[in-house]
């Protein structure tokens, strides 16, 4: 039961990032991370505090709204975040500009005075940095009248003194005060936020290698010809029965396209080519598998021998290039062939298969 329950927890986890990194602007954050391979890092400044200037960018978003979305991915398990530092706001503007004062913690002045307790060496007076003469090229020992020289004295200890009830004070309270707006405030007053570096989670990228990313520039490959995509992306036989595609789509004079994608680390074997040759043979439309790898020699020549449209490479991406080069080619194909009066339908199965 508990293993149930955690394998549900798990699936859902799984598909609530699998519809999130699908969204345009989270993809193409995504897409970047992934090709680059590098953080998102924060950079400072006295207007937003920390922002993610790349994350803005490419998400067309404000620094704040950035930061949600990037707290969000993180929260979904898209991103990893490691703390990268902790920043203190101004409690009423929420400005990161702010000064940080110490303060006497008996009356809370900010007039402050530092002190240290010097050695003399060289004739071995010791007493208050203040109490030294202070001349144009340093401080005069008031005993020896000599200059202070680096290693001619040690500062043996130092405090602070508050110049309004003239207590020497070992620890100083520290204060705040906003440079935007002028609120003074504690460090219990401040907003204490944490930001982060994000990296994409390495399953995630697992799963962009295998192709998790790639469906949707597909369809839109087809879209950007001139095809609308199908949903679901289901075909019928002629006796009725359903079968499922990962795309199917349709132009404007009632041609169809159905596209099967496989990305994996080891290539299709004879069986799985069978089995899709089946089901293309039975739906009879233009049907393009596209696979990651490519065929193994032998499996190729039999997939060719049957008349498959295969687009075959060695990485997500090469495989979308050849894809998008095959369907601009289908179009000028269609055209040419409706020029000559031409049925299209089926064309390439029918044509390969002569
Ligand atoms: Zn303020
Ligand atoms: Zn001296
Ligand atoms: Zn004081």
């Amino acid at each position: 039961m508990v293993q149930e329950l955690r394998e549900i927890e798990a699936k859902t986890g799984i598909d609530a990032w699998e519809e999130t990194i699908r969204e345009p602007k989270v993809e193409k954050l995504v897409v970047s991370l992934n090709e680059v391979g590098s953080s998102l890092e924060p950079a400072f400044d006295l207007e937003h505090g920390y922002r993610y200037p790349e994350a803005e960018e490419l998400l067309e978003e404000s620094p704040f709204e950035a930061a949600q979305t990037l707290a969000k991915l993180s929260g979904s398990g898209i991103l990893d975040k490691e703390l990268h530092d902790k920043s203190l706001s101004c409690p009423k503007c929420s400005s990161p500009n702010i000064s940080i004062n110490y303060i006497c913690p008996y009356d809370g002045s900010k007039d402050i005075t530092k002190d240290s307790l010097l050695t003399h060496l060289v004739c071995g007076y010791i007493d208050s940095r203040s109490k030294f003469i202070q001349e144009e090229e340093g401080l005069a020992c008031p005993r020896c009248k000599q200059t202070l020289t680096p290693g001619s004295y040690r500062i043996t200890g130092s405090w602070s003194q508050c110049n309004v009830c003239n207590r020497r004070l070992e620890t100083l309270s520290t204060g705040h005060r906003c440079r935007k707006c002028g609120h003074e405030f504690t460090f219990e007053e401040a907003k204490f936020d944490d930001s982060f570096v994000y990296t994409l989670n390495q399953q995630v990228r697992e799963e962009i290698s295998r192709g998790l990313l790639y469906l949707s520039q597909f369809r839109k490959t087809l879209e950007d010809n001139g095809y609308t995509i199908t949903t679901p992306p289901n075909l019928k036989d002629p006796s009725g029965m359903e079968y499922n595609f990962d795309i199917v789509a349709g132009d404007s004079k009632g041609i169809t396209i159905s596209v099967d994608i496989n990305f994996s680390d080891i290539p299709f074997t004879r069986d799985q080519i069978i089995e899709k040759f089946g089901k293309y043979s039975a739906t009879n439309k233009t049907s393009i598998l596209v696979l990651v790898p490519k065929l193994e020699s032998e499996i190729n020549k039999l997939a060719e021998s049957i008349g498959m449209v295969i687009t075959q490479a060695d990485s997500p991406a090469g495989a979308l290039h050849q894809f998008s080069e095959r369907v601009s080619k289908l179009k000028a194909e269609k055209q040419e062939k409706k020029s000559r009066g031409w049925s299209p339908f089926g064309g390439l199965m029918k044509r390969a298969r002569r």
